[in-house]
């Protein structure tokens, strides 16, 4: 969390021991403040107040004592503040960022980067609100000068050390880190460095993206099951037989590449050629696009889609359709359902 307070050129103290410091001490340098240090009650026994000084940040760190120091800061009229404790540092945590709107992040991931001293993150995380939602370093690993990606390896060691030299470690991930987001090499990573990690989870964009474009992944009569599929490399042939088979929703991320032989390969598992399909785009993002059509005109009606896109071929693209285009009035939806369930 950033104050939302312009400290330009103020003098702040702030008191607390060095570790549980840190976070607030960046806080308020980030806001302008020109920051007065005490680290010990046994200091502030003897300290002459700055001049001027306009408030007084009291770290909650758990040393007994500071008491007769914070009352004769506020009999001299000075405004106290009590500031958390920073976490505990040299882990890492793992936070899924969902799909790239800080609306859906949990409680679990504002919390952990507001006790984050670095950030790594991704392009897909909701980066742009980083500033203010963490005071801690930001490091954008999905990019670097020069527009080359940082390798795999590269990103689990920056975090490893980053965690030995000390710093609590917020790894920011797209969607959720357990689904396609290779947040089991991390944690592989840090265990085998001897680093402490933790994961949150996140709103993945598997489900979260088709739901922006009104497409539920399951739906009551229509569809009972979803499988969510990684595009990034084409299927097989028994995979496109098995996907064809099942009879539910196909939910298929980082497919932009791959559709073409996805929808052949589907078509040539027997799946009808107007089975309704959606191409999701740029979900909750600024330009985000919603292009359905059927197995049989995908290719073409796609051809424009980038990524990040979310792919779903399912019974449930209708469901959305229906109830954008026929919002409220019941006796359509209820048309629906029976066509649905006449199909
Ligand atoms: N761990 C992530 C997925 C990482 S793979 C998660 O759980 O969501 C990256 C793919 O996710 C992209 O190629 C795209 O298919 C999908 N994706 C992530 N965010 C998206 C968004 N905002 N809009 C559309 N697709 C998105």
């Amino acid at each position: 969390m950033q104050l939302s307070i312009d400290l330009t050129g103020r003098n702040v103290l702030v008191a607390g021991a060095p570790a549980a410091a840190r976070q607030a001490l960046r806080r308020y340098e980030a806001a302008g403040a020109v920051v007065h240090r005490l680290g010990s009650p046994g200091e502030a026994r003897f300290v002459h107040l700055p001049e001027r000084l306009f408030l007084v940040a009291a770290v909650e760190d758990g040393q007994s004592g500071w008491d007769a120091f914070l009352d004769r800061c506020r009999k001299t009229g000075l405004p106290v503040a009590a500031e958390p404790a920073g976490g505990p540092a040299g882990h890492v945590t793992l936070v899924g960022g969902g799909p790239g709107t800080s609306d859906l992040l949990t409680v679990a991931a504002v919390k952990a980067l507001r006790d984050a001293d670095v950030v790594f993150y991704d392009r897909l995380a909701p980066y742009q609100e980083l500033p203010l939602l963490t005071s801690a370093e930001l490091v954008d690993v999905g990019k670097k000068p020069g527009h080359h990606k940082v390798s795999q390896s590269e990103i689990e060691k920056l975090m490893v050390e980053s965690a030995l030299a000390g710093n609590n470690v917020v790894r920011l991930k797209g969607g959720d880190p357990y689904v396609f987001g290779r947040g089991g090499e991390e944690v592989a990573a840090c265990v085998a460095a001897g680093v402490k990690v933790h994961v949150i989870s996140g709103v993945t964009s598997a489900i979260s993206v088709p739901a922006a474009a009104g497409i539920p992944v399951t739906h009551r009569e229509v569809s009972r099951m979803f499988t969510v599929v990684s595009g990034h490399a084409p299927l097989t042939e028994k995979e496109h037989q098995h996907l064809a088979g099942l009879g539910g929703t196909i939910v298929v991320l980082m497919g932009i590449g791959t559709l073409h032989q996805l929808a052949a390969g589907l078509r040539r598992a027997g799946m009808r050629a107007d089975m309704p399909m959606a191409v999701v785009e740029r979900g909750y993002r600024p330009g985000q696009r919603t292009t359905i059509a059927d197995l049989g005109t995908i290719t073409s009606a796609a051809a424009g889609c980038s990524n990040p896109a979310v792919l779903v071929i399912g019974e449930v693209v209708r469901v959305a359709e229906a109830n954008q285009c026929h919002a409220g009035a019941a006796a359509d939806l209820d048309r629906l359902a029976a066509s649905l369930l006449g199909s």
